[in-house]
């Protein structure tokens, strides 16, 4: 029997990259989803209804600005009406800006700190009590290996990224003794839309061709020169929804080819 049978999660920005690589694994593993972010309407629900074809789960489509909390307090309502509860939480909706920071638009920094950070804050505001009262509940908060460490060009991006685990660690003292963990995956690079798109701008910004950026810049970081894929974070997400994952807590989890051994 699939481990996450009758369990149901919220897996946000899960239109593309990392978040549909997780809401996917997780629906292979039985659990129903509401899965969120932005994209065309056509390609959303065509693959809203594969999940549930494919996986024999339930699967609705909550389109909730991660930027706006009363639109989280709707998505968390929804999926309260959809499925009577929300077991596992994945905060993974994050948007990226490349710039040197004189240059930084203001508007970028509130943007990246709303979608990478408070959004996550807002989400588990509005579930975590039901999780207690049940005591039983998994929050995994995709951050990245730019929790751990800064790279130049990505204050805003970075700064989040830290906070999302100091979130992280105090959810986790909150929720120990009820049976909710809260943990943070911390990527390297993985070739999704939210890195393709700044390559051109790492390029312009370092004055190097697209092709160095990915080879001296990308994977230069990455020991193992491969990027991560959302099949690897996928599998990761589900062990720590199990009850083997039980005592991980509060933890930076890097999935990152060694980048951050160094
Ligand atoms: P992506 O661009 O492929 O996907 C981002 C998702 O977030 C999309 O579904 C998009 O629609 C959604 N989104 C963006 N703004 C939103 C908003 N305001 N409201 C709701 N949804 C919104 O990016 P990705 O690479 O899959 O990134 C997912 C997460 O993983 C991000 O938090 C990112 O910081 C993190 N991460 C990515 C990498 C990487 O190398 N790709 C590495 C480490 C961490």
């Amino acid at each position: 029997m699939p481990s996450l049978k009758g369990k149901s999660a919220i897996v946000t920005g899960s239109t593309s990259g990392i978040g549909l690589g997780v809401a996917e694994a997780l629906a292979a593993e039985g659990a129903d989803l509401v899965i969120n972010g932005f994209g065309p309407a056509d390609e959303i629900e065509r693959e809203r209804a594969r999940l549930a074809k494919d996986y024999g789960v339930k699967v609705i489509y909550n389109g909730a600005d991660m930027s706006k909390p009363d639109e989280i307090s709707g998505l968390a309502a929804a999926a309260k009406q959809a499925f009577g509860k929300v077991d596992i939480v994945v905060n993974n909706a994050g948007i990226q800006h490349v710039s040197p920071i004189e240059e930084f638009p203001s508007q970028k920094w509130d943007a990246i700190i709303a979608i990478n950070l408070s959004s996550a804050f807002h989400l588990i505001h509005d579930t975590f009590a039901d999780m207690k009262s049940r005591k039983w509940g998994r929050i995994i908060n995709i951050a990245s290996a730019h929790a751990l460490v800064a790279s130049p060009f990505k204050s805003a991006y970075v700064a989040a990224k830290h906070g999302v685990l100091g979130l992280t660690k105090t959810v986790a003292l909150e929720g120990a003794e009820f049976g909710v963990t809260c943990n943070a995956i911390c990527p390297g690079y993985v070739l999704t839309p939210l890195v393709e798109k700044q390559i051109p701008d790492q390029a312009k910004a370092r004055g190097i061709s697209e092709e160095a950026v990915k080879r001296d810049v990308l994977l230069a970081a990455q020991p193992t020169k491969q990027f991560v894929t959302t099949a690897q974070l996928g599998a990761f997400a589900v062990f720590l929804c199990s009850e083997a994952a039980m005592q991980i807590n509060g933890a930076a989890l890097p999935v990152d080819g060694g980048w951050t051994a160094h």
